[in-house]
């Protein structure tokens, strides 16, 4: 439903995106993870056609994003980072109005915004204006107002950016809920992992290319069996002691030491027993997306740059 073929795009001469290529099937979950300009949002604007690619090619369901614009934003629905209602409207009004810029009219209008509301729980917060609402209660309107004209693909970037975690939580299912009415095919940028772990499948994304995608489980099992997490105050000091002493591989996250093991339980407490006095604390978990990452690109997904102007 989605097809990227080493596509590139280049802001003078930085680079944004290096050579991306994959592809989403219809129904699919698809996430785009990645820190701070690692390119998910040039990358999202160019599905939209609000940007040319620099190199390489994009389609929407068979359609050029390129050279048939019009037909792409007909199959796309889209929710973008920076609020997109319209405060001084109401609920229904902000809903009405995308129905008019995608040509919907009278009574066909009328019954769609209708089973929007209904579908998201809106029906008691129609004539309320947008400004009034929460902020998990606003990304769900802009959530309806993206499906409004009947998309096949909806493209979400950052969407929960600024929730609490209950309205993160009422968001993603609001979306389960879509996607398992409608067939949809969906494509989330994040820097999250945990919205990451949600997706079918994801792609990591490291300063405009792609260094990974597949299953978030496959991902994880990628990197072994188990991760030992150590928290001391000097973390790059007992790297190296830990690396030149017991011979293990390290890696910095944060104020923590990472040691990746097959034995999780045996390394933590040889690393107690060598090293008792630096540590503040030893977990043992199961690898995380963000694992993932920084054994690929030895960057956390937080360690990227500011957001762009
Ligand atoms: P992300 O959405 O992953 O944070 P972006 O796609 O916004 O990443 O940015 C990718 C790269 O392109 C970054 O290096 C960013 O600074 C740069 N960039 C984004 N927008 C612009 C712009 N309008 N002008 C110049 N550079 C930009
Ligand atoms: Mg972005």
């Amino acid at each position: 439903m989605i097809h990227i073929a080493s596509l590139g795009y280049r802001f003078g001469s930085r680079v944004a995106l290096d050579g991306v290529t994959f592809g989403v099937a219809a129904g699919e979950l698809f996430g785009l993870l990645g820190p701070n300009g690692s390119g998910k949002s040039t990358l999202l604007r160019i599905l939209t056609s609000l940007r040319r690619p620099s190199q390489g090619e994009a389609a929407i369901d068979g359609c050029d994003v390129a050279s048939r614009p019009a037909e792409v934003r007909r199959r796309l629905g889209v929710a973008f980072q920076s609020p997109s209602l319209d405060k001084k409207l109401s609920v229904e009004e902000n809903m009405r109005f995308q129905g008019y810029l995608f040509g919907m009219r009278g009574r066909a209008l009328a019954e769609r915004v209708d089973e929007l509301l209904e579908n998201f729980g809106l029906q008691d917060r129609r004539k309320e204006r947008a400004e009034t609402l929460s902020g998990g209660l606003k990304r769900r309107v802009e959530l309806a107002k993206a499906l409004l004209h009947g998309p096949r693909v909806l493209l979400l970037d950052e969407p929960s950016t600024g929730l609490d975690p209950a309205a993160r939580r009422d968001f993603w299912e609001v979306l389960g809920a879509m996607r398992g009415r409608d067939e949809l095919t969906v494509l989330v940028a994040t820097h999250l992992m945990d919205e990451a772990e949600r997706c079918d499948r994801v792609a990591l994304l490291d300063q405009g290319r792609l260094v990974a995608l597949g299953k978030p489980g496959a991902l994880k099992d990628r990197i072994g069996g188990e991760t030992v997490s150590v928290e001391t105050a000097q973390p790059a000091l007992l790297a190296k002691k830990i690396e030149d002493r017991l011979g293990l591989k390290t890696r910095l996250a944060g104020e923590s030491v990472r040691v990746d093991s097959p034995d999780a339980a045996g390394t933590a407490r040889k690393l107690l027993d060598a090293f008792g006095a630096e540590v503040q604390a030893v977990r043992v978990g199961r690898p995380t997306l963000e694992d993932v990452f920084l054994t690929l690109t030895g960057r956390g997904l937080d360690a990227g740059e500011e957001e762009a102007p």
